[in-house]
């Protein structure tokens, strides 16, 4: 008798198999780090979304195992792209007095299309494009990476701009994918690493609005997902070392296991963009993730 059929006879097998439970994990598997993703803010300088993303960090940090850090997916403010300076300073302004007065871990950001400054009557302004996001962040650069109790972290730029600079596509431009090889091939191969970008590389979310079957084929845009991700996909295959892919972006929730990375769409703390707590079948929400040292992940989201 296998473990499933051992789990199904004893009833313990969900109606739905979640992945996680398919292979059983290692038990001499030691965890590596526990940290809190917590993701697509949208904060504006409204009593609403500023008590929830209060009520979401103390939520994190009263956990009874605690994370040691956070890594923000990206989109902390609610917009900047189409927004004129005041409205961006008041949303930035809105996000640091959360962070002084309810948050005392380390935060590691990445930078979300929202959080990207392309006012049109400010290309001339030093702070124009991902400047400002970089500064209220206070990160290194717009991509980089570290290593945490044993496990390799890179955090990828996911937003580029369309030539004519009104929209944006999910990839990395030339000068961060020559960086992105570099780093993976100097990072030990015995290493576990994880790649965080706001966009998703590889994500069944893209497949939940019907408004993307046109003429019997999907065409899902290049917004919504990484169109590099071949190119991405063949780089991680050819480092099995790394193990786990998260994102947001989406609002949605997902996990993809392919070739043995881990690919983790992790909702929304927004929701549906503070209109409800829901969007699709997605309830707004964080999640604890766990590493371990055998280079497997496990996610648990939550509901703050
Ligand atoms: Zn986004």
């Amino acid at each position: 008798m296998n473990r499933r059929t051992l789990l199904k006879t004893a009833g313990l097998l969900p109606l739905a198999d979640a992945p996680e439970l398919i292979a059983a994990p290692n038990p001499a598997r030691k965890r590596s780090v526990r940290f809190a993703y917590i993701g697509d803010t949208h904060i504006t300088p409204d009593t609403k979304p500023m008590q929830a993303i209060a009520k979401c960090f103390h939520h994190a940090q009263d956990q009874a195992d605690k994370p040691q850090f956070i890594m923000h997916g990206g989109d902390t403010i609610m917009d900047a792209l189409a927004q004129d300076r005041d409205k961006v300073q008041k949303q930035w302004d809105a996000w640091n007095t959360i962070i002084k007065a309810d948050n005392s871990l380390p935060i590691e950001y990445c930078i979300g299309n929202h959080d990207v400054w392309g006012f049109e009557n400010a290309k001339n302004d030093p702070m124009y494009g991902k400047k400002w996001a970089v500064e209220q962040m206070k990160i290194s650069g717009r991509y980089r990476s570290f290593d945490k109790n044993g496990w390799h972290f890179i955090i990828l730029d996911s937003v580029q701009p369309t030539p004519e600079g009104k929209w944006y596509t999910g990839h990395l431009d030339p000068e961060q994918m020559d960086w992105l090889k570099q780093d993976l091939a100097k990072t030990d191969a015995k290493t576990p690493t994880l790649v965080l970008s706001h966009i998703p590389i590889l994500s069944a979310t893209a497949f939940y609005d019907k408004k993307n079957m046109k003429n019997g084929n999907w065409q899902i845009p290049g917004s919504w997902n990484h169109t590099d991700a071949v190119e991405l996909i063949e780089l991680f295959y050819q480092h099995p070392n790394v193990k786990a892919a998260m994102s947001g972006h989406m609002h949605l929730l997902d996990r993809v296991d392919y070739n043995g990375v881990a690919y983790l769409c992790n909702g929304a703390v927004s929701g549906n963009w503070w209109t409800s707590d829901t969007y699709q079948q997605t309830k707004a929400g964080y999640a604890l993730i766990d590493l371990y040292d055998d280079g497997t992940v496990e996610r648990t989201y939550l509901q703050y």
